[in-house]
């Protein structure tokens, strides 16, 4: 198989900050992978948050791509040596199962949800993320997620109140908080949650330090609303000791790396279980292609990557009415614009 790789620097709509931290663009790598006239399409978007650069998801993708040959649609044995024969580096293995996925499902001529015998129809509303700003801007932004079922709210600051004040104001919808680690005392935790559940909030994501996991525990057994692992849930290893620390984990395919293992972690995590939100980075349509594939697993949707940015280089599923719909074309369902 031929592989190309090409960055591309993701602008956001608006300047995304979350309780790590602030940002305007992000880059994503497409990886094309060639095999018998057909294009299969994945892509990568490495976070620092997990040790990964542009720059080492590329060599990472170079040197994994050198391993690949043979047929597509046997995919199970193709992806699962190079998860075996590679450490780390889990944006650059997810961009490589999904361009074998959709050379898969393109010589197949399905979509992968058919091939994996899903049911598109009756999908979960998916959220639309709020990151942090002054409380009026939040406002704002929550007035125009108008069409959407859920708002997904970034807290983790001395302002969390005053956002979330702000959100009510202008709606009622029910809010998904993320504090991406942001409160740093059990105590404090556990107050947030209380006086959330008091405003219409549905669940909260990654509370606490993803290395207190002795905290998350306690706070497990006191919090009145499901909490939900994501930066403390990376891989699959990690899924056993989650079951104790959290109500459910968010599942994304640049953690797992891709969808064969994302699809593992589904199995895992209901055997355990725990509750299933299927997420993403900041992506084209392309990743969230992709992870909508994996969508009718999901108890909560949060796929909405795409719509944060203003140049997005793919063509992908709809979102029409705050719901994803998915489309029938066959692999990933995505293409590139140009
Ligand atoms: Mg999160």
């Amino acid at each position: 198989m031929k592989i190309q790789v090409k960055a591309e620097v993701l602008k956001l709509r608006h300047t995304f900050t979350i309780a790590h931290g602030s940002s305007d663009e992000r880059v994503n790598l497409v990886v094309g992978l060639e095999h018998e006239g057909r294009v299969g399409w994945g892509l990568a978007a490495p976070n620092p948050r997990y040790g990964e650069t542009p720059e080492s998801c590329k060599a990472a993708l170079l040197a994994m791509a050198r391993e690949l040959q043979g047929d597509p649609r046997a995919y199970e044995p193709l992806i699962s040596s190079l998860l075996r024969n590679h450490e780390g580096e889990f944006a650059a293995k997810a961009a490589l199962d999904m361009a074998i996925m959709d050379l898969a499902g393109k010589t197949l001529d399905a979509p992968l949800y058919r091939i994996w015998g899903l049911d598109p129809a009756g999908l979960s509303p998916t959220s639309m993320t709020i990151g942090m700003a002054a409380p009026e801007q939040v406002a704002q932004r929550a007035q125009e997620a108008a069409g959407f079922h859920v708002l997904k709210v970034k807290l983790g600051s001395a302002d969390d109140h005053a956002l979330i004040e702000a959100i009510r104001s202008v709606t009622q919808v029910p809010i998904r908080v993320d504090a991406n680690e942001g409160w740093h005392s059990r105590e404090h935790a556990i107050r947030e949650v209380e006086w959330l559940a008091a405003h219409n909030v549905e669940l909260v994501e990654q509370p606490m330090p993803a290395s207190a996991i002795e905290d998350a525990v306690w706070l497990k057994q006191r919090s009145p609303l499901p909490l939900i692992a994501d930066e403390a849930f990376t891989c699959n290893a990690d899924l056993l000791s989650m079951g104790e620390a959290y109500h459910g984990v968010n599942i994304k395919l640049m953690k797992c790396g891709g969808t064969l293992m994302a699809r593992e972690a589904v199995t895992l995590a209901r055997g355990l279980g725990l509750q299933i939100m299927l997420g993403c980075m900041v992506e084209s349509s392309l990743g969230i292609a992709a992870a909508a594939q994996l969508a009718p697993y999901a108890d909560y949707l949060d796929l909405d990557g795409n719509l944060l940015i203003c140049n997005d280089p793919f063509r992908g599923h709809a979102v029409i009415d705050g719901f994803l719909k998915l489309n029938d074309a066959p692999g990933l369902g995505a293409s590139p614009l140009t």
